[in-house]
């Protein structure tokens, strides 16, 4: 550890930290935009400018010094300064104070100070460093440089005039997604981000990596701009909750934004271990289906092969009726590994306790395609909780969960069939579908009309992840929590309520009233997960032993 004197504070470091993080570890803020922390440090845009004092606390170096590229280390006791420190810091003395300044003027200079128009507003750090470290006046009263705005690609749009040239986003396509699509063109005052294009002029290749979005989310300016965002709220009226990408099976650690009438975007979190800064188109952009006006949200039953709404009594005493007609062999259970933990224990509850059957199979999104970047993977599963879907749903039966051909064959052998798919989108394959058409009662929990929907003979609208409190088992063993965020839609209910209220109609004496009192029971009862509470698991996570 390094002992350093931080303005007039006293503390330690690790030893390799530099002085924009040691700062931020002790809530001192040293203003940057070039320096991130999942990306090399150029050093290029000199706001992070700090007083440094390696020899004595009396006369600070000739120079300022960026912060980003300052690390500490504990010097041996010779080297220390005033017989104890190993570096001297001011991050407010008046030659830093009249650098930001300076740097912030120039910055400036041919910015168009178009923030009432600007998606970036209310989270813009040019915006925010300006207030709190800028002049409040322009000298510069020559024409400003108004270069075009360009669409970089199918998600992102260049708001040209804005940037600033801190070039985290050519960083980012060369270091974490290693596609390399953007660079500098031009030279001094106009140098501009650009994607490849020919003498015409037309592009040659456009930003669309599958990691693409993450450019918006570091761009400090407004200058890099989501389509699917643009102009649709202020982000100041957006509510923020922690969660995980339901994408794949990575479990990226995301912000959820909101509003009463659904989603609006979601931004990676921090998770060392998980996703660090990131996360990927597919899971950003695919959110839409929460806020599907398609979605589902009443009980439906068939009648003379319609499907028609009803009431959620009806659907549970027609279910209650179909089941209590048949023997506990001709029953199959099929949960999901888009639900979570605690929506897959209460159904091997209801199967193993009530039903009193061992006939539990895994319904999900089919595999996709797995993507590597030099810093990042997309997995090929494309369900957030695999993992936790399969043990738990396997602590029933001494962990036999059916899957693949064998779960089909149960399913084309059965007479009721209770199915939780909650998949945004899946088609059926033949041998599925043929399976499906051979059940005599198929009761299928869904989140909008799919394959399955079609096929079923009672439908009841469960929730998504953004409508539920729970957690997800991701493939590494880390269990994660997910919130609520907005109210489902229509009489919409979240899954494991519902089966508990089946269970309960068919004598079983469910009494669970929140997501976290389920988490308790699978902490007391299923192998791993003794530390798997909600309050345990926290925002960091769990990682299973
Ligand atoms: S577009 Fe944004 S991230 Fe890229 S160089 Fe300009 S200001 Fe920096
Ligand atoms: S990698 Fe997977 S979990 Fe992460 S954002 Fe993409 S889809 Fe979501």
């Amino acid at each position: 550890m390094a002992f350093i004197k931080l303005n007039d504070l006293e503390i330690e470091v690790e030893d390799g930290t530099n002085i924009v993080e040691a700062a931020r570890q002790h809530g001192i803020e040293v203003p940057h935009y070039c320096y991130h922390p999942g990306l090399s440090r150029p050093a290029n845009c000199r706001m992070c400018l700090i007083d440094l004092y390696l020899r004595s606390s009396e006369m600070p170096e000739r120079q300022l010094a960026t912060g980003c590229t300052t690390t500490v280390r504990s010097a041996p006791p010779e080297r220390k300064i005033d017989g104890k420190y190993d570096v001297i810091v001011r991050t407010d003395s008046p030659r830093v104070i009249k650098a930001r300044e300076d740097i912030l003027e120039f910055l400036l200079v041919h910015h168009p100070l178009d923030c009432p128009v600007c998606d970036q507003a209310g989270e813009c750090d040019l915006q925010d460093f300006s207030y709190r470290h800028g002049h409040d006046k322009s000298r510069y009263v020559e024409v400003k440089n108004v270069p075009p705005k360009k669409d970089l690609g199918p998600d992102v749009l260049l708001y040209t005039t804005r940037c600033i040239v801190c070039t985290r986003c050519i960083r980012f396509c060369d270091e974490v997604s290693g596609t390399g699509e953007l660079g500098l063109i031009n030279r001094g005052s106009h140098d501009e981000i650009d994607i490849p294009r020919n003498h015409a002029g037309t592009p040659i290749q456009l930003l669309d990596n599958k990691l693409a979005g993450n450019v918006v989310d570091i761009c400090p300016v407004g200058a890099l701009i989501s389509k699917d965002f643009l102009f649709k709220s202020r982000p100041w009226f957006l509510k923020k909750e922690n969660s995980i990408c339901s994408g794949c099976s990575v479990g990226c650690n995301v912000t959820v934004e909101y509003k009463e009438d659904g989603l609006y975007r979601i931004k990676p979190r921090f998770h060392e271990d998980i996703n660090q800064h990131w996360m990927c188109d597919d899971g950003r952009l695919g959110y839409h289906y929460v806020n599907n006006d398609d979605r589902l949200q009443l009980p439906q039953k068939r009648v003379e092969d319609e499907l028609v709404t009803t009431q959620w009594a009806d659907a549970l005493s027609l279910i209650t009726e179909k089941i209590s007609e048949v023997e506990s062999n001709d029953i199959v259970v099929i949960g999901s590994a888009q639900a979570t933990n605690e929506d897959n224990f209460v159904l091997q509850q209801f199967a193993h306790d009530v039903l009193k059957t061992t006939q539990l199979g895994l319904f999900g999104q089919q595999l996709g395609e797995e993507h590597k970047f030099p810093q990042f993977t997309i997995e090929a599963d494309k369900n957030p909780n695999t993992a936790g879907a399969r043990t738990i749903l396997g602590s029933a039966n001494g962990n036999v969960v059916l899957e693949g051909e064998t779960l089909w064959e149960k399913v084309a052998g059965a007479k009721v069939v209770y199915l939780v798919s909650g998949v945004p989108e899946r088609a059926l394959d033949e041998a599925e579908k043929e399976a499906l058409s051979k059940v005599d009662f198929l009761i299928v929990q869904d989140i909008l009309p799919s394959a399955v929907t079609e096929m079923a003979d009672v439908i009841l609208p469960g929730t998504t992840f953004a409508e539920k409190d729970g957690t997800f088992t991701n493939s590494t063993g880390w269990v994660q929590r997910i919130r609520k965020t907005i109210d489902p839609p229509g009489e919409a209910q979240s899954d494991w309520l519902i089966t508990q209220q089946i269970a309960n109609q068919l004598g079983g004496e469910f009494e669970y009233s929140f997501a976290g009192e389920i988490a308790l029971a699978i902490a007391e009862s299923v192998e791993g997960y003794g530390d798997a509470t909600h309050q345990k698991i926290g925002d960091a996570g769990i990682k299973l032993a």
